[in-house]
């Protein structure tokens, strides 16, 4: 039976690159409205834990299920990895807009292709969503017309426009420039706000201090600490999570 609580469990997962063992059995939970920070150095699985999320790639161990969706299998057919992709929505550090289209195709072409929706039913969600991250105007405008912040502000949007139940977000302020990490970090905290399910890779720890309810902080492939962001950003256990705040600052 599925904790209908949990958007996201996993138990003991495992992910392999060839001899590279990059996932070495990390067991959790992500609740429905929560938001959860991943952070770790780079390099200790912080992406391919996300990319597991969402069947960018396959775990080779353990237990995952997302929204109900049992990924443990090693084949989904298409139908599946169709529902789960509008399930579950992904920011990218590096935007990942479709550069040849406009703000508004942009925000509409998931709509119509994977839902199936009108061009006029998409373009009003479309519409609605520009409106909140705040960039209406810069509906037929191109990717490369607007900054950094503002084409991961529409990134957003456009996930948004899926009706995820659940975004994650792979450092998603780290192409920016740092005046424009404010822009983006704000439309974040109003989703949170909002309700939304987010797991957010970061190394914004006033971020995560001010918007997780939890922080997990990875090393080498392995949860080394958890709990909630108070606990774990202001009275560190371990020592390599020690060491890893005090690099930061
Ligand atoms: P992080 O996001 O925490 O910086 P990643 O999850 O991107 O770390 O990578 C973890 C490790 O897995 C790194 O050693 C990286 O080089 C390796 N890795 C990631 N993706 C691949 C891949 N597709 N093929 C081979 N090695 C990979
Ligand atoms: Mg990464």
């Amino acid at each position: 039976m599925v904790n209908s609580t949990a958007a996201i469990t996993f138990e003991n997962i495992e992910k392999n690159f060839g001899s590279l063992r990059v996932l070495r059995g990390i067991s959790g939970e992500i609740h429905r409205g929560e938001v959860v920070a991943i952070i770790g150095s780079s390099g200790c699985g912080k992406s391919t834990l996300l990319r597991c999320f969402n069947r960018l790639e396959a775990i080779d161990g353990g237990r995952l299920v997302v929204n109900g969706m049992d990924l443990s299998k090693p084949k989904l057919n298409y139908r599946q990895l169709r529902q789960l992709r509008s399930q579950v929505g992904m920011v990218f550090q590096q935007f990942n807009l479709f550069p040849h289209l406009s703000v508004l195709e942009n925000l509409t072409i998931a709509q119509r292709k994977v839902l199936g929706k009108s061009a006029k039913e998409s373009a009003q969600l479309a519409a609605f969503y520009l409106e909140k991250v705040g960039l209406f105007d810069k509906a037929s405008a191109y990717p490369e017309q607007l900054s950094g912040g503002q084409k991961q502000r529409v990134a957003i949007a456009r996930s948004l426009c899926m009706n995820p139940q659940v975004i994650l977000f792979d450092e998603p302020t780290s192409a920016l420039d740092p005046e424009l990490v404010c822009e983006v970090l704000q439309v974040m905290q109003q989703l949170a706000a909002d309700g939304m399910t987010m797991v957010v890779v970061t190394h914004e720890m006033q971020f995560a201090r001010e918007v997780a309810s939890r922080v997990m902080f990875l090393n080498q492939g392995q949860v080394e600490e958890q709990g909630s962001a108070r606990e774990v950003l202001t009275h560190p256990k371990s020592d390599r999570l020690r060491a890893f705040l005090s690099r930061l600052n």
